[in-house]
């Protein structure tokens, strides 16, 4: 009699598995922005979220102002032909107005930024203008100009960039340096953004040894470096949030169990990595059964098909594979959306676009994979991707090798080179 066998990880068309994008539909129902929020300085908040629209306190710019070196002029003094001669008043510097009251006949030297004096309207530039000595007697220095300059040129309008009142940036926004320089030209020095989000993480396996106790140490048979809690430590830094390293757990139902309970007492996001298959050793599922409630668990996508998610009292779980490579797709498919969703960002899908490959890329349709590619953009300005080696979920070196996932659909059946597949960067790209 043949062996009856049983669904595997090896299997492309398991109809247990939960496609991709059915999975994190469940996902996004289920997770919502934190609600507590708080004040901050303006630099402090650099990497945050906005929990409020910021409408702006001022005009930007917020006085009529010259965009050249010239002279301020009134556009009625233009001749129809030929030259007109203006008495020039003074200079108005950027930070020092002139006050005066530009009558017809008259102008004003003018710097950059320097505030528009009243009466006139356009700037003629110092190149287009031409010096003359002071008429017999005259009290002012003298220009003569001419009709050619549009009225109206060369001068920034109070509030044409932005008015008093219009909302500048809205809330769910994520804060980068433009962001911050922004709120600073409107003299805004606080805003209100959602609170620090708070993530454990631990480690499962009784093969791994710490790198803050086993570090230079020799490995014994059958032991390696845990790798995975380091790699998480990374990826969460960049997103900011509070970090809750709770070390490596033993492969058993109580430690197992021990490291669910304190982790979900201290944080609104926990993470594991290992243990999560049908193992012998592998704890994670049936815990998180126990405890709480289980979401998901197997999903059609290659690296990371055992990915469990589900909550434990009010704090979400994420039950990440054991596989160095496996534990970074499936952080930035899953767990940095779920996260920036409640850090309060309304932008949250991995930003994607298309490639050409240069490398062909065997599958078999049934799940969505992702391979490890270099992206970049050729002389001729089309944009490649080429795989980074061998391709196993093990194997961390096609990932640092790598500065994009491509993400090839399930139906697929393989890429061609030439063929245009879509590619996702590891980072934002400012
Ligand atoms: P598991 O799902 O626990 O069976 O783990 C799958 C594979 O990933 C095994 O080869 C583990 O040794 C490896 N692995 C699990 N956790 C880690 C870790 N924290 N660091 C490096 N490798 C790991
Ligand atoms: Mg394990």
């Amino acid at each position: 009699m043949p062996i009856e066998k049983q669904p595997s990880c090896e299997d492309d068309q398991e109809p247990a598995l939960l496609p991709v994008g059915i999975a994190l539909e469940r996902l996004a129902a289920r997770i919502s922005p934190l609600s507590e929020t708080e004040r901050l300085g303006v630099r402090e908040s650099l990497d945050r979220v906005l929990s409020t629209d910021v409408s702006s306190p001022i005009d930007v710019p917020s006085y009529t102002n010259s965009a050249m070196d010239g002279y301020a002029v009134r556009s009625d003094d233009f001749p129809q032909q030929g030259e007109a001669t203006l008495n020039v008043l003074g200079t108005a510097w950027a930070g020092t107005p002139l006050d005066v009251d530009v009558k017809p006949g008259e102008a004003v030297r003018i710097m950059t930024g320097g505030m528009m004096p009243a009466g006139t309207d356009t700037v003629i530039i110092q190149e287009h203008v031409q010096n003359i000595s002071t008429q017999q007697g005259g009290q002012y220095p003298q220009v003569l100009i001419d009709g050619e300059t549009p009225p109206g040129r060369n001068v920034r309008q109070a509030g044409e960039d932005i008015k008093a009142g219009e909302t500048v940036i809205e809330q769910g926004t994520l804060l980068t340096p433009a962001h911050i320089g922004l709120l600073a030209s409107l003299g805004v020095d606080q805003v209100s953004v959602y609170r620090k989000l708070k993530v454990a993480f631990f480690s499962t396996g009784d093969e791994l040894r710490a790198l803050e106790s086993h570090a230079g140490q020799s490995l014994g048979p059958g032991e390696l470096f845990d790798s995975n809690r380091h790699t998480l430590f990374a990826m969460l830094r960049r997103l900011g949030v509070t970090l809750i390293d709770l070390g490596v757990v033993a492969d058993t139902a109580e430690a197992t169990r021990q490291a669910f309970l304190d982790a979900s007492a201290q944080a609104d996001v926990v993470i594991s990595s290992g243990g999560v298959s049908a193992g012998q050793a592998d704890f994670v599922s049936a815990t998180l059964a126990e405890l709480g409630e289980v979401t998901f668990w197997k999903l059609a996508m290659r690296p990371g098909r055992p990915l469990a998610y589900g909550k434990v009292g009010d704090a979400h779980f994420f039950g990440l594979p054991g596989n160095p490579v496996a534990v970074m797709v499936t952080f930035y498919e899953f767990v940095q959306p779920s996260i920036k969703r409640m850090m309060g960002c309304t932008d949250t899908a991995p930003m994607q676009f298309t490639a050409r490959s240069e490398s062909a890329l065997r599958k078999s349709p049934g799940r969505v994979e992702y391979q490890r590619g270099v992206v970049s953009t050729g002389p001729d300005g089309v944009v490649t991707v080429q795989v980074t080696g061998k391709q196993g979920a093990g194997r961390l070196t096609s990932m640092a090798m790598a500065n994009c996932l491509i993400v090839i659909p399930a139906e697929c059946a393989g890429v061609a080179v030439g063929d245009t597949v879509v590619v996702q960067p590891f980072h934002g790209l400012m």
